[in-house]
């Protein structure tokens, strides 16, 4: 069956979580017994840990390995593989520790949730009471005044399921995402274990671009060349694009889940100019506006956590593991333009050279603190990077005058342009302060807009106290 959607939208990817013995499992396959249709093999019993459903001609994706510490895993990790969550709350039951830690998680993770109340069919519940206690934990359902859908389901009797299944599109047309077949691959894994005659098995979960077998990939600093792709239905394809769970065969380990998998040869010919030092690859990334990426390796788990669970926070761990720095851990560092931090470890000298051939930087620390010492600074340097590149004007104030009870900075343009309406940010030192340009004026005419090496009068709203020598920067 072709699962492309006839669309320019990615089929959504939906996870469920909620309190244990709720009804997430019995959900999940009630879903999926209902909109899958059976192939000869009798494939819909393929459990892969994600499946495919077609509801009324749209593809929708399910993670099928409900839990929470597997959601946190690829969050940790910077794998948002959900589009939407379901919160599952039995009638019977209420709101429960797991359900109270799942709201925690889907707050922190900003995500579009529907409630799924469950087990409506059983007598003596009361449903009002649910949704209370669902407001107590900031969840306001929409039959409330908020802006939570929710669905009464009772999955047993099939009660309710397509109900939901229509609000998952809805909330998926409210914030989609493209379909991207032809972008870089980035497939997510959900599940990977090792099966005794297929040998390590890996499910993902393709995001953007198409995983095909023969393809070279990586995951984790390992890299294979797919051997089989295996769907949920348990046929064998030869590819598999966005919104598409798959198994892939040809790993010789199993992974964490949460392991990004990419594409090896794509990655290669789009490499641009190596990058030679930290501030290079500072350089790059804020080209590309993303978070500054690392690879860590350490000598052992101990130093490993000590590492991770220190780090600035807007740093992206995109691979980390034990033991020597090897070949693949280079091509990841290349593909995701980092640093590889190594500690306590190390390098002989063939990796060393390939590290230069391929401008991948190794650093290596044998003392904790310098290692996230260095990392704080990145971090600093890298949001002011990040900030400098927002700016699109800057002035130094060299004058003030008082016009009507108002202070007007009389400033000379030293960088770009700064234009009537632009937020500003007003610095002194530490201070920085935001308003916004109400006036411009040039020999007493008002202007628009004033440029690099003109002289001015800049009028500001709310009317700071602007002192000679304040630097006025406009971020637009
Ligand atoms: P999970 O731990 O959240 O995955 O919960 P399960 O799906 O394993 O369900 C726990 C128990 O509740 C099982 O015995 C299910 O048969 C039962 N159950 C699940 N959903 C419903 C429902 O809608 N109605 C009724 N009556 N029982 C349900």
């Amino acid at each position: 069956m072709n699962q492309k959607p006839d669309t320019d939208i990615r089929p959504p990817i939906v996870t469920l979580m909620g309190h244990v013995d709720h009804g997430k499992t019995t959900l999940l396959d009630t879903i999926r017994r209902t909109n899958v249709v059976a192939t000869e093999h009798g494939g819909i019993t393929q459990h892969i840990g994600a499946y495919q459903i077609i509801f009324q001609d749209k593809p929708i994706t399910f993670i099928d390995t409900p839990g929470h510490a597997a959601f946190e895993k690829m969050r940790s990790r910077g794998a948002e593989v959900a589009d939407i969550v379901i919160l599952v709350v039995a009638a019977n039951d209420g709101v429960k520790p797991q359900t109270i830690e799942a709201i925690k998680h889907i707050k922190k993770a900003d995500k579009p949730s529907i409630v799924a109340i469950t087990k409506t069919d059983l007598p003596d519940i009361n449903i009002d009471r649910i949704k209370k206690q669902l407001q107590d934990q900031n969840i306001i359902l929409e039959s409330f005044g908020g802006q939570v859908p929710e669905v009464e389901v009772a999955a047993p009797k099939n009660k309710g399921i397509t109900e939901l299944l229509e609000v998952v599109l809805l909330v998926w047309q409210l914030s989609p995402q493209p379909y991207l077949p032809e972008d870089p691959l980035e497939a997510v894994v959900v599940e990977s274990f090792l099966d005794k005659k297929r040998g390590p098995v890996v499910t993902v979960i393709v995001k953007k671009g198409t995983l095909a077998v023969g393809q070279k990939i990586t995951v984790d600093s390992e890299i294979i060349t797919v051997r089989a792709l295996i769907d949920d239905k348990d046929q064998n394809v030869d590819k598999a694009q966005p919104g598409k769970p798959v198994e892939i065969l040809g790993f010789k380990k199993i992974f964490d889940i949460g392991g990004i998998v990419s594409d090896l040869t794509l990655t290669k010919s789009k490499a641009g100019q190596p990058a030679k030092t930290i501030a290079d690859i500072i350089a790059k990334s804020e080209e590309a506006k993303e978070s500054f990426k690392v690879v860590i390796k350490a000598d052992v788990a101990g130093s490993l956590e000590a590492i991770m669970s220190n780090l600035p926070k807007n740093l992206l761990v995109v691979s980390s593991g034990l033991g020597e720095v090897k070949s693949g851990d280079i091509v990841v560092a290349k593909l995701a333009n980092a640093p590889i931090l190594a500690f306590n470890l190390k390098i002989n000298g063939q990796i060393k050279s390939q590290a230069e051939r391929e401008g991948v930087v190794i650093k290596n620390y044998n003392v904790i603190y310098e290692l996230l010492s260095d990392m704080q600074d990145v971090v600093a340097l890298y949001e002011q990077a990040k900030h400098e590149l927002k700016i699109i004007g800057r002035a130094k104030v060299v004058a003030t005058f008082d016009v009507d009870g108002k202070k007007i900075a009389g400033a000379k343009v030293t960088h770009g342009r700064l234009k009537i309406g632009d937020q500003i940010l007003l610095k002194r030192d530490n201070l920085k302060q935001e308003a916004k340009i109400v006036s411009l004026k040039r020999f007493k005419k008002d202007l628009e807009q004033v440029t690099n090496g003109q002289d001015c009068g800049i009028g500001i709203n709310p009317s700071l106290d602007v002192r000679i020598g304040d630097i006025i920067e406009s971020l637009g």
